[in-house]
């Protein structure tokens, strides 16, 4: 009997016990830290052994095979002695993805993953696919095969983490939504072995695969130059149409391929540059897979969005705010702030990635009448913002920051918490940041 040994015992982990003791391993399950009540169940519903708050070398370095958690970093020791054995480490999203023959539809970028992988999720549900939803969101893809979940279709968000360790896995439909700095402390402060993790998405893939990217991404069209791509390119952009499978010009949605389909970018639910990306994105998936006009113009205008991306709170004494805790590096506030339509309050802070702040400098220029920073220590944001001669409030706990915003707010502003940085300096994590703000704005 083979033994499969799994590190970390949250969603990916657990549903990776079960289907290994499903298909005929002997599993052992191990997490350095404690394990949810929830999972403890599971595990022993199914007579799964297990380990917490520790790592028994003996019982880990005896595997035939493991898949990490994408939490646990490569250089994490017990994962440096397991690959010294020679043993492989694979991801949740590799093994299961060896006993299904559901078509893969997999997401992955900087930024834009969840909202993606959402929309091609209501798209799809919609259109009256049997879909499943996994990956960074959702239930275990592991969990949900080994239950013998009937899907033909899986929308599947991956982070680089989880790309790290696919060796074998092939994505259908692969779509690649941009690649900007993250994450870089995982890989060796360099940027090249980030994009290389990126880049796995389309290893594996065929002929009869489709290949969705920002054609406008400089590193991603660097990146293509390199490879022979075998999958169908399916490039879309919104700064031209030349050679693009999709593209918005002149506020229409056009997707060419495999069959053309427009509507009004109007009617578009998703708002902001970004969206238009994740929508075209999420378009051409839907094409390929054979949506029709109908239900893809429908779905495309009536998604509700996801909670804590551009989430509309509430409008306040004429003031909006909206919750943006989701985005946690520069990136994604650029492009929250490029959005904005009504001068704005900006909350930003935490803990910080290294980030480097003038990228967002022009626009928090143009857009922003007030900063208000909340974090622990908000040195670095006082040092590079303080001297832009725009008002600014220094808090440290969210019933502070709201009250700093609402007096700094004027009827017709907007407040967007759109931070720039993680979350655990202050909060428990980025949901427990935008809950709070939002259950302070609801309380006005
Ligand atoms: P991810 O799952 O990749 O973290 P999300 O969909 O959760 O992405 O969005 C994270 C943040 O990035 C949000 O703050 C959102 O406003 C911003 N964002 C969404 N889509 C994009 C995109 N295509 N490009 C850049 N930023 C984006």
């Amino acid at each position: 009997m083979k033994r499969m040994v799994i590190l970390g015992a949250a969603e990916s982990g657990v549903g990776a016990a079960v289907l290994a003791l499903k298909k005929g391993f002997e599993v052992f399950v191990s997490d350095m830290g404690n394990i949810k009540a929830g999972y403890k169940d599971i595990l022993d519903k199914y007579g799964i052994e297990w380990e917490e708050n520790k790592h028994t070398e003996e019982k880990i370095v005896s595997a035939d095979e493991i898949v990490k958690s994408p939490g646990i970093p490569d250089n994490a020791p017990i994962v440096l002695k397991a690959s010294d054995a020679g043993i492989p480490i694979i991801s949740e999203i590799e093994f299961a993805g060896r006993y299904t023959n559901a078509q893969m539809i997999c997401i992955t970028g900087s930024n834009g993953k969840t909202t993606t992988t959402s929309l091609i999720y209501h798209i799809f549900k919609e259109a009256g696919y049997n879909v499943g939803l996994a990956g960074n969101i959702g239930r275990s893809l592991a969990l949900q095969i080994a239950e013998g979940c009937s899907y033909t279709h899986y929308v599947i968000e991956l982070s680089s983490f989880q790309l790290d360790n696919m060796y074998d896995f092939r994505a259908n439909i692969a779509i690649l939504l941009n690649i900007t700095p993250d994450h870089l402390d995982r890989y060796d402060n360099n940027m090249q072995n980030y994009t290389d993790s990126k880049m796995r998405i389309i290893r594996n893939q065929t002929e009869e695969d489709a290949f969705i990217y920002w054609a406008d991404d400089p590193i991603i069209k660097k990146e293509l130059k390199k490879y022979g791509i075998k999958s169908k390119k399916c490039p879309f952009s919104i700064l031209s149409k030349k050679g693009m499978i999709g593209y918005i010009c002149d506020g229409t949605y056009t997707i060419e391929q495999p069959t053309p389909f427009n509507m009004e970018q109007e009617s578009l639910s998703l708002h902001g540059k970004h969206n238009m990306y994740n929508s075209l994105a999420a378009g051409i998936a839907a094409r390929i897979a054979g949506v029709s006009d109908e239900n893809l113009r429908k779905s495309l205008s009536d998604f509700e969005g996801v909670e804590h991306r551009l989430e509309k709170v509430a409008t306040v004494g004429g003031v909006h705010f909206i919750n943006d805790s989701k985005a946690t590096n520069v990136d994604a506030c650029w492009y929250a702030l490029e959005s904005m339509e009504t001068p704005t309050i900006l909350i930003i802070g935490g803990k910080d990635k290294g980030n480097d702040y003038e990228a967002i400098r022009e626009l928090v220029k143009q857009k922003c009448a007030g900063i208000v920073y909340l974090g622990a220590d908000n040195t670095k944001l006082h040092n590079f913002f303080d001297k832009m001669g725009i008002p600014t409030a220094d808090t440290h706990s969210m019933k502070d920051c709201v009250a700093a915003c609402v007096k700094m707010a004027k009827p017709g502003y907007t407040v967007l918490l759109s931070p720039c940085c993680a979350s655990f300096d202050l909060f428990k994590n980025m949901e427990d940041r935008g809950e709070q703000f939002k259950a302070l704005v609801k309380a006005l």
